[in-house]
């Protein structure tokens, strides 16, 4: 079993389709959403861990895309702009996973380790240089 994040972005006519629905049925994964909205202009966004087996993810994901859905693999939620942080650490306390983190003391240089982030934004109100942004 492995675990994948993923960002789908939903076209307007398909923000109504259960397609989570059929990921979990129908190809055997467990899904935990994190983070999923709807536009003004009804576009669909979500962020999501996908887990099972490989095959499965790879078959749930073409399934996903036959509706137009784009995943994207960079813009997942949260994403941390490394040219932008001054690492000040002001996030850290505020990261409730550790996802924002110090590895070496004698540098204190922030790093961020994108599978740890479970989308709860609090680093985006926290980063006084805009270092932390999300999609949503
Ligand atoms: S969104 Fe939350 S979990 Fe993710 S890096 Fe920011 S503070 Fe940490
Ligand atoms: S608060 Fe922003 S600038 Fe400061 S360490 Fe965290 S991400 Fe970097």
């Amino acid at each position: 079993m492995i675990t994948r994040k993923l960002f789908f972005r939903f076209p307007k006519s398909e923000i109504e389709k259960p397609i989570v629905y059929h990921l979990v049925k129908d190809y055997d994964l467990i899904i935990n959403i994190f983070r999923a909205r709807v536009t003004d202009n009804k576009e669909g966004y979500m962020v999501l861990d996908v887990t099972g087996e490989e095959e499965s993810i790879e078959r749930g994901v073409e399934f996903v895309r036959a509706f137009g859905v784009a995943i994207d693999p960079i813009n997942k939620g949260v994403r941390w702009i490394e040219d932008r942080c001054t690492h000040c650490t002001n996030c850290i306390a505020h990261c409730p996973t550790n996802a924002l983190h110090i590895d070496d003391r004698k540098t204190m240089r922030v790093t961020f380790t994108e599978e740890l982030c479970v989308e709860c934004l609090n680093c985006l109100s926290n980063c006084p240089y805009g270092a932390c942004t999300s999609a949503f």
